[in-house]
């Protein structure tokens, strides 16, 4: 379910023509009230609920109405985002509190070797990576 601004938390990122959540948002959902310096999200049909504005908000003020295979039914989930983890806080009907932390990364900055060492072949070649694993086709004589 789409992500919504609680209005008393948002202080409009104190000015300038961008703010915080309509930088971030991949489908150019969020707009600023400049009269009220107030965002909101102006076309929840089309949210894709990816939490981006929810973690870049700096005052905390963007909440997603979790569905309830992700989030107990009428609870509240938020995540925290610090520069090495997102502490996400699910908050249960009845005021029960659970946090669960998780690192951004796990390979340190700069170490994440995802092709196995086997990158940065020849640029000019026209082969997809995964196409030298298979045998390649015979030639037909003519
Ligand atoms: Fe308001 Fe947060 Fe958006 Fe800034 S990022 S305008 S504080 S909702
Ligand atoms: Fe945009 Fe994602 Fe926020 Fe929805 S949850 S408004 S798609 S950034």
């Amino acid at each position: 379910m789409p992500s919504y601004v609680d209005p008393a938390k948002c202080d409009g990122c104190k000015g300038g023509d961008k703010t915080a959540c309509m930088y971030i948002c991949p489908n150019d959902l969020m707009v600023l009230n400049k009269a009220e310096m107030k965002a909101y999200n102006q076309e929840p049909d089309a949210c894709w609920e990816c939490y981006s504005c929810v973690k870049i908000c700096p005052q905390g003020a963007i909440l997603v109405r979790g569905y309830d295979d992700f989030v107990p039914m009428g609870g509240q989930v938020h995540p925290m985002r610090s520069s090495a983890d997102i502490m996400w806080t699910v908050k249960f009907r009845n005021g029960n509190i659970k946090r669960f932390k998780f690192p951004i990364r796990t390979t340190a900055e700069g170490a994440a070797n995802e092709y196995g060492g086997q990158k940065g072949g020849n640029l000019d070649d026209n082969t997809l990576f995964l196409e030298k694993e298979l045998p390649q086709p015979t030639k037909l004589a003519k």
